[in-house]
């Protein structure tokens, strides 16, 4: 099958809206180049975009859209509900439209809560652990803690029986300290935690992990499981749950590598395949790597799906999972990467190992290697109570 028979069958899964670039806070990792800016999406970029996908029929039975990159919550909440406004055109087709948010939590008041109550949000919120740990990378603008804010959000969101899913950046504080943090996220009943390395990306290009080897992660791994073993998993981290379940990717390609099939939207209308962080980054072979812009006119499938630019990206993407397959005895589990985390880790999608799967697949992995099969047979049970679901791309 050529190219353009194989991309004729590709629709659209998965869209990141970048609602805005603006954070009210400064976290030191952050990759985001312009989150002082306060634009917000117009309402005409995102009805066009769906307009234009309907048009094209680049839909399917359904779409979950990620409210993430920048913090969406600090949108004014008319507008966010004028935004949201936007997918009755598909629901009314018939399209299931499920909804996430990730978010700092320190913006959330009661009205912004019955408003992700009505539209049935995922949420996931961002915190890394304790305050001394959260505070060494996580500042308000104005440089002070948000630690007591977010926990504020959280109780809110807790008071109102809302589920909710934590993302924690390990940075080397947490890293050097895994019982400070399963003491922490157990003692405030956070069920469900993914761990994101502090990996360097977009203006953050030096990361506080740089010194630590692959040894220190095995030593965070192990550490935390078991801990966790003796508390009978009470906190399901993501990194496990993906080893101790992993889908058969061997077999096809994974669906986040294809063009168009995972779509970010920016603020001003840049559209771009993968993830947000291609909206507003350059590449030396590529140039910008967005891949379109909404409202010129041309279709979606001509900017992010059919066109020279997205086919050399595709391919290059391809050539690195076949390294992945040919290299790496994680393939099976893993599936070959992200190509996002490829391009900003080694400058290319056309490789295999990265910092990021160092640390967020081989290190988990070959803690369960040296386990116990009844060890793992008991994680497996303690797992399958509490399913981990996927809130976004990076989930
Ligand atoms: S663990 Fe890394 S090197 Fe191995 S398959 Fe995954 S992305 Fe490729």
């Amino acid at each position: 099958m050529n190219y353009r028979e194989f991309s004729e069958k590709i629709k659209i899964k998965f869209l990141t809206l970048q609602v805005t670039k603006y954070c009210n806070m400064r976290c030191r990792y952050c990759y985001l180049p312009d989150r002082n800016i306060r634009s917000i999406m117009q309402k005409e970029i995102l009805s066009n975009f769906i307009a234009s996908a309907m048009k094209e029929s680049l839909f399917e039975e359904s779409l979950t859209v990620s409210w993430h990159a920048g913090e969406p919550l600090a949108v004014p909440l008319m507008h966010l509900s004028g935004l949201i406004e936007c997918f009755k055109e598909l629901e009314d087709a018939g399209i299931k439209v499920y909804h996430s948010v990730q978010t700092n939590a320190t913006l959330l008041n009661q009205k912004i809560i019955d408003f992700l109550k009505k539209y049935s949000f995922r949420i996931g919120v961002s915190i890394d652990g304790p305050c001394e740990i959260n505070d060494y990378s996580r500042l308000f603008v104005n440089g002070k803690s948000s630690y007591e804010s977010t926990l504020r959000g959280i109780n809110m969101l807790k008071i109102n029986s809302i589920p909710f899913h934590v993302i924690s950046v390990v940075s080397k504080r947490s890293l050097e300290q895994p019982e400070l943090i399963y003491e922490f996220f157990e003692s405030n009943g956070f069920r469900h935690v993914s761990l994101n390395c502090e990996e360097p990306e977009g203006i953050h290009d030096k990361s506080s992990l740089k010194e630590k080897t692959f040894f220190d992660f095995v030593v965070f791994y192990a550490k935390l499981f078991n801990i966790a073993e003796t508390r009978n998993h009470s906190v399901i981290f993501r990194e496990f749950y993906k080893l101790l379940f992993p889908s058969i990717r061997k077999k096809s390609i994974p669906a986040y590598i294809i063009p168009g099939v995972y779509i970010a939207l920016g603020s001003e209308g840049k559209i771009s395949s993968f993830t947000p962080e291609m909206l507003d980054n350059e590449h030396p072979k590529y140039g910008p790597l967005a891949l379109g812009q909404i409202s010129t006119g041309a279709t979606i499938r001509s900017q992010v799906i059919e066109n020279e630019k997205v086919k050399s990206m595709f391919s290059d993407v391809l050539k690195g999972i076949k390294k992945c397959k040919f290299e790496c005895k994680y393939y099976e589990s893993c599936g070959g990467g992200f190509p996002t985390d490829k391009l900003n880790c080694n400058g290319t999608f056309n490789s295999s190992e990265t910092f990021v799967c160092r640390f967020s697949i081989q290190a988990p992995f070959k803690v369960l290697d040296n386990t116990a099969p009844m060890v793992i047979e008991n994680a497996k049970v303690a797992y399958k109570k509490y399913p981990f679901i996927s809130q976004s791309f990076h989930d």
